[in-house]
């Protein structure tokens, strides 16, 4: 590979997401050609430089010092150094470290220069069988439930044609979030389980939501890491009016037949089909005083 000098600036290259050998040329030149290269985690890149043979120093650049990090590294840049960012695995920026410090050297003038390669979510969105044409990539979903349903559904009722969501997910986390997919679309939702991609025990779970729940269900455990694909599609009118809104239905109920608030979770627990436990919880989350009754 001839090596060329590198233009001063700043490199946000991208590594392999569990595949050494999807690291490019380009990045390889950039890696060794830098002048440092700040990481996520100076261990885990550390592995990656030994295995190419490149020697080029490393500095620290992590979610919680990026913001201090970023003012020494723009000074660098202005006075001509070439530094490379990495994280641990793919882009920088994309849920992980880069974004302030890209933001920061931009204010400054300083060239910035993608070095693209391995990412996850497009890895997984090209595979996945879901539309391409219109996407969204939404990160991380808030770890506690009653967010990350809330968040759903405000997904769900913003969109206005078919679109595929994309997320990244934890393994122990993922039956929930799936149980919220189909609360949230409907058993027929079709989603992909993208895992373990590039790696050798990658591996795609394609169907309805409550088919993969069921896959996914019989496993002892879930292991590896997970994109999560939701080919979401705005609710029918019909469906809409069919379901009227919690709230609405226990004033609805209260108004016709007089029913206090318990009696009538009980009877929408029936009509729905769900139990009335997971109801009550729903009417906290939705509440507009906050989710307390007083
Ligand atoms: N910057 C990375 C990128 O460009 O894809 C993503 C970093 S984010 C902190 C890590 C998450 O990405 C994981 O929790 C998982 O959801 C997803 N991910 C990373 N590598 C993956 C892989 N090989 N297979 C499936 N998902 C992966």
């Amino acid at each position: 590979m001839q090596e060329t000098s590198l233009a001063p600036g700043l490199y946000l290259v991208a590594t392999p997401i569990g595949n050494l050998e999807d690291i490019t040329y380009r990045a390889l030149r950039v890696l060794r050609s830098a002048d440092r290269i700040a990481c996520e985690d100076t261990r885990q890149t550390q592995k990656l430089l030994n295995h190419f043979e490149i020697n080029t120093p490393t500095l620290s650049l992590y979610e919680f010092n990026e913001a201090d990090r970023s003012a020494s590294i723009v000074a660098d840049l202005k006075q001509g150094a070439r530094i490379a960012v990495v994280s641990d695995a793919g882009m920088p920026g994309i849920c992980d470290p880069g974004m302030f410090l890209t933001k920061a050297a931009i204010e400054a003038g300083i060239a910035v220069y993608p070095i693209p390669g391995a990412n996850a979510a497009l890895s997984a969105l090209v595979a996945s069988g879901l539309n391409t044409e219109h996407f969204l990539f939404a990160g991380f979903l808030p770890p506690k439930p009653g967010a990350r349903r809330t968040q759903l559904e405000q997904m769900r009722d913003a969109i206005s044609g078919e679109q595929t969501l994309v997320f990244y997910e934890a393994p122990h986390r993922i039956a929930e979030t799936l149980e919220d997919i189909e609360y949230v679309w409907g058993p027929a939702c079709h989603v992909v389980v993208a895992r373990e991609l590039t790696k050798l025990h990658e591996e795609f779970l394609r169907g309805s939501v409550s088919e993969v729940r069921e896959q996914l269900g019989s496993r002892e455990r879930i292991r590896g890491e997970i994109v999560l694909l939701v080919q979401a599609l705005p609710l029918a009118v019909g469906q809409q009016s069919a379901e009227l809104p919690l709230t609405e239905r226990i004033a609805e109920l209260a108004r016709a037949e007089g029913l206090d608030e318990m009696a009538a979770l009980k009877r929408i627990a029936k009509e729905r089909g769900v139990s009335k436990s997971e109801l009550y919880r729903e009417l906290q989350r939705t509440r507009p005083s906050g989710g307390r009754k007083n």
